[in-house]
């Protein structure tokens, strides 16, 4: 952004008139090569469809659309005129006059500064002013403000200590661009207060760009200091603290009985209100996508606030969630800085013609405002082929981005249907344990013959699968005799059931395994249903027409629960892709979207909805433009992989005939048929640890011998590239305990755990050995960061060759690790071949966790620095005969493909599924472009200047 400097400010400017002082504003412009003097014509132009007379006795002066073309350079002037010039068209006389000649939307930042301004009277100061730096302090200067909004409060953070209420207080205020990310530094346990009945607060003065006030609230209370820790405010304090509101607040928070009061609060909104926060709890609410190439800028705003006036109900808008100003002011609309791309979010007044109006709004806002538009496709729609990481289930979402993990494939139409998690009330304590036993006896009876009902009603197997798997849940005699103890102690039946459920859900939550750890929303659902017996609550009532259903995470009685000619679609808060619920979907074949972040469910109820489950996203109140766009992308995707698919079988060749080898990533044997049927020309991972993980105890060596045996049986004589068991890190062996570590991405994980267990891998190593009976076999260790970790794995291998001989074997490494891909023309001397693990060497290259709830996403493996290292390594590799193959997510991704291929890479290795379109891409591709196109890539400075290389 460019920052108003003293010389860009002419003091002491004289004009009779407005015409006199454009005449002016265009000779400094040209004067200091920022425009020719065609550009006068713009500025004369644009006064003469509506002067731009902003407020506070200053005017931003601008050229037309058409007069783009005389802008030489995007710059902002300022002349003063002390003695005054009538502009606006009520006579409004102005002092300043800034004048813009802006060629893309750079200059919106300087005019949202400018416009903050513009919020206190300045008018007087500015005419008297007779410095340059006055001047620029005048209008950098921020009126006094405090922000504390529903957005800025989250409740039921699942949290354990108060560092991590630290950490979602921090970023809610810095999502609400109060303060910037040093902000978090500040926040310390022994800065903590407490104010009285659990409620603490912490105060931070640097980092602050608008003051503001964060509250959270954790799923459970903490204990901190031998107190309770229920709620902890942070204030974000600087000298544009407005003290008014402040202490008004402060006020609030003193008075014990509003703290008691705020001990029930369970929601955003309530909290909010109670503390006298912005809620705009039945306002109606649109968004829509600003379209507008340079975004917000003065014209477009101009429209937007004259529409906005015409109503006499109040309209808000904030852009994609920030704080929210009124509509009808053009000053508060240019302080918002909206860009294209950017979702402005619209309030009407409830009970007003404001919200008749709102409608015409969010048009005339897609149409463009005056302006003609192109229409903005997000990025992530545009990449539907693109691999996405799946996002790990955290309770508390933080994603602006409408989309999530795509659960089960199509597209679906229809209106929200939002089912809140229910609400049970009863009594923590009961007098008598004989009808309480005999309550819950009865409300696990019935919930029994819904059960079996529902078992011998699925239409699927899948589904009755689960049911079978919950009535076996409540059969348990120690469940019973658990809550039974719980009973005895006093507890009433639904407080016994949900506490010893609870507790038996968050063990099974907290397990390192996730497919194991998904289980325990299975536990959730059965203790619910019970539950809801026993406190008799009511089942939702299913609209009547076609709708989506949105729910935290849907459990797999709800699904199952959902007639199928009804529901459309499903899209949830949290939940994953391997998770019941998407099962369920998959299995209904109904279109799902999972773990789309707490937002979705804010989402009023009957809005329209478009929901895309073969890439995630999702659209609020879509046009009949966006269904038609996603049908038509929807059907081109069909038949672009039917075409694919037709010709999976042949090999991958570029135009000028450069082959690539395209093989396929497997963890489980029975998939290598497929594989090769969808057109695999090797097996090019094969995760060995997850067949481990498939056993309850170590396979032995026959049992491993028969698993890779039919592996090599069902590849008919093509190479099988197996990798050593890699466990570790996020994967972990329930047979094989390891010791607790801090970080285990970067512990004992891949060839450093088998080097420390040498029998596993030599038995490994056996079974390999005598499966293959001479057919293609290439082993590869993991994780290999150093030189000695390759020696030994490899001495271990020789050791085991002695006795079990192997022809046709070839013996090479993963390259994961940033230091062996700078190491790699020592190693390319040592090994047969590479294959670069790039979902690993991108986590340590950009020291981003790969699953990482917020950071995962910029983790991208087309980032500059990734790609040096993958050239590195293949150049190396080359110079001693060596192949290179790739299987991270990186081989698969449709951007990604030209750009390894021109690296020289000569495998990709990929899932299954993806294996026909990569090579039909290829079949398109011309290896001399590719060649070129990665030399630029390797010059780019950022991945997303990559990735707008191939577009
Ligand atoms: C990789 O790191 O890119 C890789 C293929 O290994 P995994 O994803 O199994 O760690
Ligand atoms: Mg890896």
């Amino acid at each position: 952004m460019f920052a108003l400097q003293p010389s860009h400010i002419y003091m002491q400017q004289v004009a009779t008139d407005k015409t006199q002082a454009l005449q002016k504003l265009c000779e400094i412009l040209v004067k200091d090569g920022l425009v020719t003097s065609e550009y006068l014509q713009g500025l004369n132009d644009r006064e003469n469809q509506s002067a731009t007379y902003l407020g506070q006795g200053i005017a931003i002066p601008h050229g037309t659309p058409q007069s783009r073309q005389a802008i030489l350079q995007t710059g902002v002037r300022v002349a003063h005129f002390p003695q005054g010039v009538v502009w606006g068209e009520n006579g409004e006389i102005v002092y300043l006059a800034i004048v813009i000649s802006a060629k893309s939307d750079e200059h919106l930042q300087v005019l949202q500064q400018l416009t903050r301004s513009l919020m206190s009277d300045i008018a007087e100061k500015i005419q008297q002013a007779n410095q340059p730096e006055q001047i620029i302090s005048l209008l950098n200067a921020q009126p006094p403000s405090f922000m504390l909004h529903e957005d800025l409060i989250a409740t039921q953070a699942p949290a354990f200590d108060v560092e991590d209420l630290f950490f979602y207080n921090n970023f809610l205020l810095k999502k609400q661009q109060c303060v910037t990310s040093e902000f978090h530094q500040l926040l310390r346990s022994d800065a903590l207060i407490h104010i009285g009945e659990g409620v603490w607060s912490i105060t931070g003065e640097k980092y602050v760009l608008k003051p503001a006030v964060s509250i959270v609230t954790p799923e459970q209370p903490l204990q901190f200091l031998n107190k309770t820790l229920s709620m902890l405010i942070c204030i974000a304090s600087n000298d544009n603290m407005d003290m008014i509101q402040f202490h008004h607040f402060m006020d609030t928070l003193f008075s014990p009985a509003k703290r008691q009061q705020l001990q029930s609060c369970q929601e955003a909104t309530e909290i909010a209100q109670l503390l006298g926060a912005t809620v705009n709890l039945n306002w109606v609410k649109r968004s829509v996508i600003l379209q507008n190439a340079h975004g917000l800028h003065a014209r477009p705003a101009t429209q937007l606030a004259k529409l906005a006036q015409a109503y006499r109900g109040d309209i808000q808008v904030s852009v994609n969630g920030g704080e929210f100003v009124s509509a009808k002011s053009l000053t508060k609309l240019l302080s918002l800085g909206g860009q294209r791309g950017q979702t402005l979010t619209l309030l009407a007044e409830p009970e007003t013609d404001a919200v008749a109006g709102l409608e015409k709004i969010i048009h005339a806002v897609r149409d463009g405002l005056g302006e003609v538009v192109e229409p903005f496709v997000p990025q992530n729609q545009t990449k539907a082929n693109s691999p996405k990481t799946t996002e790990p289930v955290l309770n508390l979402t933080f994603d602006e981005e409408i989309s999530g993990t795509p659960a089960s494939k199509g597209l679906a139409v229809g209106t929200a249907h939002v089912v809140k998690p229910p609400v049970f009330n009863y009594e923590r304590f009961a007098d008598n344990v004989a009808t309480e036993t005999q309550k819950l006896k009865t409300a696990i009876e019935n919930v029994q013959k819904q059960l079996q009902k529902l078992i011998s009603e699925a239409e699927n197997k899948d589904i009755a699968q689960i049911f079978t798997a919950h009535l076996a849940l409540l059969d348990d005699p120690d469940l019973q005799h658990q809550v039974n103890k719980k009973l005895m102690q006093g507890l009433s039946a639904p407080c016994a059931w949900f506490e010893h459920i609870d507790d038996l859900a968050k063990k099974q939550a907290s397990l390192d395994n996730p497919l194991l750890a998904g289980r325990a929303v299975d536990l959730r659902d059965v203790g619910n249903r019970v539950l809801a017996q026993l406190c008799g609550v009511k089942e939702v009532n299913e609209p009547t027409d076609a709708y989506i259903l949105i729910m935290d995470d849907v459990a797999p009685s709800d699904v199952a629960r959902l007639n199928k000619n009804r529901v459309a679609g499903i899209l949830t808060a949290f939940g994953g892709a391997s998770g019941h619920s998407a099962i369920v979907a998959r299995a209904l074949g109904i279109p799902a979207i999972v773990g789309a972040g707490k937002r979705v469910l804010d989402i009023a109820q009957h809005t329209p909805l478009l929901i895309n489950g073969d890439t995630g996203d999702y659209v609020i109140n879509p046009d009949e433009t966006q269904i038609s766009q996603a049908k038509q992308a929807r059907q081109q995707a069909i038949e672009q992989r039917k075409q694919a698919q037709q010709h999976c079988l042949k090999p991958a060749i570029t135009q000028d005939n450069h082959q690539v080898e395209v093989a396929g990533n497997i963890g489980a044997v029975q998939v290598t048929k497929e594989a090769v049927e969808q057109g695999a020309e090797a097996i090019g991972l094969l995760r060995t640890e997850l067949i481990f993980m498939s056993y309850h105890t170590a396979p032995d060596i026959q049992t491993q011998e028969l698993a890779y045996r039919q592996v090599f049986d069902a590849l008919a004589g093509r190479p099988l590239v197996v990798r050593t068991l890699d466990v570790g890190g996020d994967k972990p062996l329930p047979y094989l305990p390891m010791p607790h570590e801090d970080n285990p991405f970067l512990g004992i994980r891949g060839i450093r755990l088998t080097l420390r267990q040498p029998l596993l891998l030599k038995q490994q190593l056996t079974a390999l050995l005598k499966a293959s009976d001479n057919r293609p076999l290439r082993i590869m260790f993991p994780m290999i960061a150093r030189l000695e970790e390759w020696q030994q794995a490899k001495a271990i291998l020789d050791e085991v060759r002695q006795d079990y001989p192997c022809e046709n074997l070839q013996v090479g490494m993963m390259l994961e690790v940033p230091s062996s891909a700078l190491l790699a023309s020592t190693f390319a001397k040592e090994v047969d071949f590479f294959s670069i693990g790039t979902n690993d060497l991108t986590q340590y290259t950009l020291a981003i966790d790969r699953g990482h709830p917020v950071l995962s996403k910029e983790a991208d493996g087309l980032h500059p620095s990734v790609l040096m290292l993958i050239d590195k390594t293949v150049q190396s590799a080359h110079q001693h005969g060596k192949w290179v193959g790739v299987c991270g997510e990186l081989a698969s991704d449709s951007q990604a493909v030209p750009i390894l291929i021109g690296l020289g890479v000569d495998e990709l290795s990929m899932s299954v599924t993806s294996i026909p379109l990569v090579k039909s891409q290829i079949r398109e591709l011309n290896y001399q472009e590719c060649q070129k196109l990665a030399q630029q890539a390797l010059c780019c400075t950022t991945a997303s200047e990559v990735r707008a290389l191939i577009g």
